[in-house]
């Protein structure tokens, strides 16, 4: 089958590496790609959140199935226009990934069917919101209702903070997206990141991670995308999944179904794990970016299977193929990430580096210039690896980085520590 790609970071470099390793798989794009996707796969430049041109892609070159990698064309709608257009697609409707783009929502999904999470208040004026916050106290989580780029959850421990947060939010610091804001509890725990295919009505497990949020070693720094990740999250243990199943996720997609808006796609629960019990902080609709990329290197080839019987509602009738193994991927960022940093500087290295089943180098912001491959975004690549230990995995990807040359970039030492 002829298979398009929606994104162009090191998450959609994955899901093109385990892809393109089926045999099923006849020709492959990827819209728009980046500099380590075109050396796989043929890359198209589409407004991927223009459904319209990208069905006008599928049927110039005879697509049979749309794989959607980001959340914004997500939200935007683009897999109701495809499906509307008879393609075969792999991503939830606009109406489903309100999970991920309100949060107002869903916190109404989880009181609906009674799923655990923090308790919360949601507000537009902020002197009701501030009285809220005087009464409840400090810690406290204050969180722009709709889609802020990772930046609209402010963990304020004093009250100044939390007010600030309040006065910024609903003074239109993210514009609509904070026309409206959700005030939680405080959860403590340990979090992790639980991966599940979703047909509408089954649902299945296709893994556990954990990330990195902070830019520098230790936890420390301003807040990134994700600086790297593991998988499995030993936190996250076999009893403790089955009871995210039964009290949070099953509920949710049940409760998705019965509003008349079934959720179809991955859905990557974030969980508050404390005293063995699993708590929901967020949902996302999509692969976590750098989380895709441990979990594509443990999967491999099948995940195509995986995601085309998800997309034609046959989840029930297929099981994962399980590598008892382990991967990492450390994640090499521009100097000053997340903050300004330089385009254009010049990677060298990377031809050297082993491509294999256990080694891989994901791109996300590369390109290629007069023969080289340059920077072009905050983070650049994801040196992934996999092993029959984390420590293995993880020894395996520090020697990768060690051979790369690209003095103005930067990446974390001590990427699984938590779980070492
Ligand atoms: P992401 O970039 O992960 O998608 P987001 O902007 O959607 O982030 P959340 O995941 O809801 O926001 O929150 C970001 C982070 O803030 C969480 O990963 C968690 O560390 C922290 N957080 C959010 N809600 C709570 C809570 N109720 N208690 C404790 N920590 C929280």
């Amino acid at each position: 089958m002829n298979i398009l790609i929606l994104g162009g970071g090191g998450r959609e470099h994955s899901l093109a590496w385990a892809v393109k390793q089926n045999p099923k798989c006849d020709r492959l794009f990827v819209a728009p790609g980046n500099a380590g996707i075109a050396q796989i796969a043929e890359c198209a430049d589409l407004e991927i959140k223009n459904g319209d041109e990208v069905a006008g892609f599928c049927a110039e070159n005879a697509v049979d199935f749309v794989i959607i990698g980001p959340e914004a064309p997500l939200a935007a709608g683009v897999a109701d226009t495809l499906r509307a257009d008879g393609l075969l697609v792999f991503g939830c409707s606009q109406e489903a990934a309100r999970l991920e783009s309100s949060k107002a929502f869903t916190k109404a999904i989880c009181d609906a069917c009674a799923a655990p999470t923090a308790a919360y208040a949601r507000f537009t004026e902020a002197s009701a919101a501030k009285d809220y916050v005087s009464r409840t106290g400090v810690p406290i989580v204050i969180k722009a209702d709709g889609l802020a780029a990772g930046k609209g959850v402010v963990v304020a421990t004093d009250l100044a903070t939390a007010n600030a947060a309040i006065d910024d939010m609903l003074g239109g610091q993210f514009g609509a997206a904070s026309a409206e804001v959700v005030i939680e509890d405080f959860m403590e725990g340990e979090e992790a990141s639980f991966f599940l295919l979703c047909d509408g009505e089954t649902v299945l497990p296709i893994g556990t991670a954990q990330d990195h949020k902070r830019a520098f070693d230790g936890d420390t720094g301003p807040n990134t995308g994700g600086m790297g990740a593991y998988s499995p999250a030993p936190v996250l243990t076999e009893a403790i999944a089955q009871r995210a199943m039964t009290e949070i996720i099953e509920p949710t997609v049940a409760e998705m179904a019965r509003r008349g808006t079934p959720f179809e796609g991955i859905l990557y629960a974030g969980l508050m794990i404390k005293d063995g019990t699993p708590r929901l902080v967020e949902y996302n609709v999509r692969f976590g970016d750098p989380e895709c990329q441990v979990l594509m290197m443990r999967l491999g080839a099948q995940v195509l299977d995986l995601l085309h019987a998800c997309a034609e509602r046959r989840l029930s009738a297929i099981a994962p193929v399980w590598a008892e193994d382990h991967a990492l991927t450390v994640v090499m960022a521009a100097k000053g990430y997340p903050g300004a940093y330089e385009k254009g500087t010049v990677i060298s290295g990377l031809d050297a580096l082993p491509e294999t089943a256990s080694e891989m180098t994901f791109h996300a912001g590369t390109a290629i210039q007069n023969g080289q491959i340059i920077a072009t975004g905050g983070r650049v690549l994801n040196i992934t690896a996999r092993g029959a230990t984390l420590q293995e995995a993880r020894g395996k990807a520090y020697a990768m980085i060690d051979q790369i040359d690209w003095p103005e970039g930067f990446y974390r030492r001590d990427i699984g520590h938590r779980a070492l």
